[in-house]
């Protein structure tokens, strides 16, 4: 059987049971939990996460090496930040006119008394946060998994590599080694996907407060509606024009690891599958998917930034305040920023709202109301966000060899 369909039935049937145990046994779902689902669930995402780092530092030093000249890197790294950035604002944009339009905030009865939430993040300003993406000792930024620093360090390492070319060309052809080794692993831990999918699922599920699903049912719709509008809307528009590739293909051949995204609910934790799938299914480059992916999984998160467009119009709803034009404006802003500095980790987008509500002057408390149900929304955005940073890479794949193309023109006449 193939592997997609084995996941696909491994979540449905760790949704089903998630759901049969959540109604009707409560406490054989208490004991299933803790001594079957989450040690599955766990062993499942520590081994694709053991990959994480080790893949990010190889493939981007080697990406950047190939790249050759600092010109056209600068060249690939500003067309990859202007996608994401771009797409973001879309996202948030389109969350928010939804929102705007459903009020899901101005139905039902919200209980806004005695609501805590002590997740509050102060937004960094923007010197700390540059100065901070250099790591002091490499190797710590490693140990911590913090992704910047180690994207840094090894994009640092890819320049020296192709600077130095016959003097550093073992180290390239080890690192080259270690990566087909990794790739290897990968394929490896992929046979174990159906049963972590299947227990991660059933976990999931089976912790989810229904009631709590039921009153929040108009808020959940609305961020599923914008995260499905964007996907077919936007991102097809842009693999069709952008990419010239064909949405229907890409679902088809990306499906797999957006169904990891979907059950880890952690773009870090997906980029593994992600990276391997472009390149040998999608048939990105090496190059551009080793640098791209790797950037998107830290720094590109549409799904995130738009719960956190509809999040922020329902809490103000829900609080019955009139959000000004200004403010729309600076949620854009502010969200576009925190989506940036989601790190690609379960439930960290929820962290990050506190900053965009903390900017536009809403209360903080309101995330309480979101907090309970924001499980599924948010294996949901992780499935987008993992899609945003593929096709970005397939597009500029596209972009890169028309400009090689150009140049042969060129050489040719
Ligand atoms: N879980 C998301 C991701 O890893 C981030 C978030 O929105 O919480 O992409």
């Amino acid at each position: 059987m193939k592997l997609t369909r084995k996941i696909i039935i491994a979540l449905i049937l760790g949704a089903s049971i998630g759901v049969i145990l959540n109604l009707f046994l409560p406490e054989t779902f208490e004991l299933l939990d803790t001594l079957l689902f989450v040690p599955v669930g766990s062993i499942f995402l520590n081994l694709i996460q053991m990959l994480v780092v080790p893949i990010v530092f190889c493939s981007i030093a080697l990406g950047v090496a190939s790249l050759g000249d600092v010109k056209k890197v600068g060249r690939i790294g500003g067309r990859t930040v202007s996608f994401f950035l771009i797409t973001t604002a879309v996202a948030i944009i389109l969350a928010m006119a939804l929102a705007l339009f459903i009020r899901p905030g101005a139905v039902g009865n919200f209980n806004l008394s005695n609501q805590a939430f002590d997740g509050v993040t102060e937004a960094p300003s923007f010197v700390d946060t540059m100065v901070g993406i250099i790591p002091t000792n490499p190797i710590s930024a490693m140990a911590e998994g913090n992704m910047l620093q180690v994207i840094f360090f090894a994009f640092f390492f890819g320049v020296a590599l192709a600077a130095l070319k016959e003097q550093s060309k073992r180290t390239t052809r080890l690192l080259e080694e270690i990566n087909n080794i990794l790739m290897y692993l990968i394929t490896l831990t992929m046979h174990v996907a159906p049963f972590g999918t299947f227990a991660l699922l059933a976990s999931a599920i089976g912790q989810q407060g229904l009631a709590a699903m039921q009153a929040m049912a108009l808020y959940m719709l609305t961020v599923t509606l914008a995260l499905f509008l964007h996907l077919i809307i936007v991102y097809s528009f842009a693999l069709k024009v952008l990419g010239k590739y064909s949405p229907i293909l890409f679902f088809k051949k990306f499906f797999p690891a957006m169904l990891v995204a979907f059950s880890t609910s952690s773009s870090n934790a997906t980029l593994p599958i992600a990276m391997k799938t472009a390149q040998e299914n999608l048939g990105v480059s090496k190059s551009v998917s080793s640098f791209v992916q790797p950037l998107g999984a830290t720094i590109n998160m549409d799904g995130t930034a738009i719960m956190q467009g509809v999040a922020t119009i329902f809490i103000a709803q829900a609080y019955g305040i009139d959000l000004t034009i200004n403010q729309l404006l600076m949620v854009v802003l502010t969200a576009v920023l925190a989506s940036v500095g989601t790190a690609g980790v379960p439930g960290a987008g929820i962290v990050m709202l506190s900053m965009v509500l903390q900017q536009v002057g809403l209360p903080v408390s309101g995330i309480a109301l979101i907090i309970g149900i924001d499980r599924p929304l948010n294996m949901l955005r992780t499935a987008i966000n993992v899609c945003g940073d593929t096709i970005c890479a397939i597009i500029i794949d596209e972009s890169e060899k028309k400009i090689g193309m150009d140049v042969l023109q060129e050489k040719a006449s």
